[in-house]
């Protein structure tokens, strides 16, 4: 996955500062994947930059894709950052310039730690199933360890969370006291939940992370009011160690994901995660230059994606405006609350 914006912004991007439980309910943006593919960007939010780590979150389809291109996204790098690809329906193909080629299928999670630079491709195959229907998450590699060795995993056996009313798959962390074993660089955590309709559903997790849940299919209510339907992000702050999820009429299909703060401020443009502005020039330049921080795909035939021009001025993190600091006295006036 990409930005493919001809006029990407440039984020200034750190965690919310945990100031206790909320409930904000934020609703995707719809961005254009190149020609091909519409996604919902839930994250960076212009409010949620970030849900711990977590610092992109893209949905596409459900997608009936049997008479066209489907994803198509060209080999372009990244930096700083872990892709993580999970899959609802269909099948994509990753290259990555450390000689990966790979499936990206449903129940198989991907995780690509970029580190200091990696080049990568996800396209459709010409024999792929008629639906495409997935998520794409970006996870910020802290300061630490951003330069480390870039590295592909597949894991196709996650730990499976089944409960009374859910079922799901932890992709990363811990969720009420199921450990799924994946590579990870800062506290977090991450899930596929499927919620029966109707479903009242209590999970254990972390009081020192923030929360969001964010809604791929149906709707629900979580925390104490906030109800979400598809394309919804509920964001839910930090200071729970349960939350509470109950399943919308249709039932849920729900991603929650959380974290520890992300202390670090970090620059996001494009493809690229970096800590000023001027670091972020120097990647895209040397991109465009096909410096030995991006080698080439497996197959050096692929097409590859350009870099756009740079923004002069990178939008800033600001303090978020007062309609999202609700009270208690002004929560019914929360964007899509009940
Ligand atoms: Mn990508």
């Amino acid at each position: 996955m990409s930005v493919l914006e001809a006029k990407p912004t440039e984020y200034v991007c750190r965690s919310a500062l945990p100031t206790g439980p909320e409930e904000l309910v934020l609703t995707a943006r719809k961005v254009w994947l190149g020609r091909t593919t519409l996604v919902a960007r839930a994250l960076p939010d212009r409010d949620i930059r970030m849900i711990g780590a977590w610092c992109f979150l893209d949905h596409y389809g459900p997608e009936d894709v049997s008479d066209a291109p489907g994803m198509q996204v060209y080999a372009h790098p990244h930096t700083g950052l872990q892709t993580v690809s999970w899959l609802v329906e269909g099948e994509i193909e990753h290259r990555d310039s450390l000689g990966t080629q790979a499936m990206v299928s449903p129940g198989a999670l991907n995780i690509m730690t970029a580190g200091r630079g990696i080049v990568h491709s996800e396209i459709s195959q010409p024999d792929k199933p008629p639906t495409l229907h997935g998520v794409q998450l970006w996870v910020a590699l802290p300061d630490a360890v951003r330069d480390t060795a870039p590295r592909f995993d597949r894991y196709t056996d996650l730990p499976r969370l089944d409960r009374d009313g859910v079922r799901g798959q932890v992709l990363v962390g811990e969720v009420d006291g199921v450990r799924s074993p994946t590579i990870s660089f800062t506290p977090l955590v991450g899930a596929d939940l499927s919620l029966d309709p109707g479903a009242q559903v209590e999970l254990a997790v972390a009081a020192d992370h923030e929360h969001g849940v964010f809604v791929v299919a149906g709707g629900l209510t979580c925390g104490d009011q906030a109800t979400a339907t598809t394309d919804q992000l509920v964001y839910l702050g930090t200071g729970r160690d349960r939350l509470r999820l109950i399943g919308g009429e249709q039932g849920c299909r729900a991603l929650l994901l959380g974290g520890e703060p992300f202390a670090e401020e970090i620059v996001m443009w494009w493809n690229f995660i970096g800590r000023s502005h001027d670091e972020v020039a120097g990647f895209r330049r040397q991109w465009e230059v096909r410096d030995q921080r991006f080698p080439p795909v497996v197959d050096r035939r692929e097409r590859v994606m350009e870099a756009p021009t740079m923004p002069t001025v990178p939008l800033k993190a600001r303090p978020r405006r007062p309609r999202d600091r609700p009270t208690p006295a002004a929560a019914d006036h929360v964007e899509g609350s009940r």
